[in-house]
């Protein structure tokens, strides 16, 4: 399998090793306003993690980012490309992890596999495909639809797709959310994998402990805005003392202490 696109994306140092910006993004629905002046950067090989409580903003962020939504200000850099002004260049250097619905429902997972590559400029012969699902331990599966699948096979699947051509920047939308622990276990070493040839991940997650074991920095968002930034040590750390903490840590502080503490306790909507 070769990616003709995939080589070039592995080499951000050109900006500064920065393979994502986003700054002082605003979107609204309507009237309201769901994101409200969001910034962050990734570095190349970051492994960040989008969190904040329900209707914070965190999906219509990566929407933006993915070029699914406009924002009526700030701007988004990939890889040193104006994502609003080309969306389709940015998108290039992009793997999204799409919904089961989003797939073509008559294909087997096979057939979808290599469609998918081909769209992404990815040269996979039959062999390459049936490799490629061995390799994702869905080997005995390839003839089958993806209604077919488990849940934790569809998520391995639909990985799969998102990393077809090795791309620059992996967004993943609670890409661990309903699986088992072996299941999302074998989730995490893919994405590791990801990483370790060089690719950047944003994802959201709910899980605390998930985001506190293998994110190298947390944003935390809340009401569309940024509420902090920093590797999850830093965080437990500058925020340990705060009496809201204490009031609520049993023994050592955990980053889900401090994302209650900053964010509150109320439900959301
Ligand atoms: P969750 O953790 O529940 O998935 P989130 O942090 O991803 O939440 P968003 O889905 O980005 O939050 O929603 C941010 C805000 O925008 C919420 O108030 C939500 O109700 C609102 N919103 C999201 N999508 C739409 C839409 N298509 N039309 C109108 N309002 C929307």
């Amino acid at each position: 399998m070769s990616s003709p696109i995939g080589k070039s994306q592995i080499d951000p140092a050109a900006h500064g090793g920065t393979v994502l910006r986003v700054d002082g993004l605003v979107v609204r629905y309507g009237s309201r306003t769901a994101v409200d002046g969001v910034g962050f950067t990734i570095a190349r090989g970051e492994i960040i993690g989008l969190l904040g409580p329900n209707g914070a903003g965190k999906t219509t962020t990566l929407n933006v980012i993915e070029g699914l939504r406009k924002p009526i200000g700030g701007s988004v850099t990939v890889d040193g490309i104006d994502a609003l002004r080309d969306p389709l260049d940015a998108r290039a250097r992009m793997g999204v992890q799409l919904q089961s619905s989003g797939f073509q429902p008559e294909l087997s997972i096979e057939q979808l596999l290599r469609l998918y590559a081909g769209l992404y400029g990815v040269r996979m012969s039959r062999e390459d495909a049936r490799r490629a699902l061995d390799d994702t331990g869905l080997g005995q599966e390839a003839g089958k639809r993806l209604k077919g699948l488990s849940g934790g096979q569809a998520q391995r699947f639909s990985l799969l797709i998102a990393t077809i051509h090795n791309p620059l920047l992996l967004l993943l939308d609670e890409p661990t959310s309903g699986l088992d622990p072996q299941s999302r276990r074998s989730l995490w070493q893919r994405i590791e994998a990801s990483r370790r040839r060089g690719g950047s991940i944003l994802l959201t997650t709910h899980s605390m402990e998930e985001a506190q074991a293998v994110c190298d920095r947390i944003v935390i968002i809340d009401h569309g805005r940024l509420v902090t930034t920093g590797s999850p040590a830093e965080l437990i750390t500058a925020h340990r003392e705060d009496p809201r903490v204490l009031a609520i840590a049993h023994g050592e502080p955990t980053l889900e202490d401090v994302f209650i503490a900053l964010t509150g306790s109320d439900l959301r909507d």
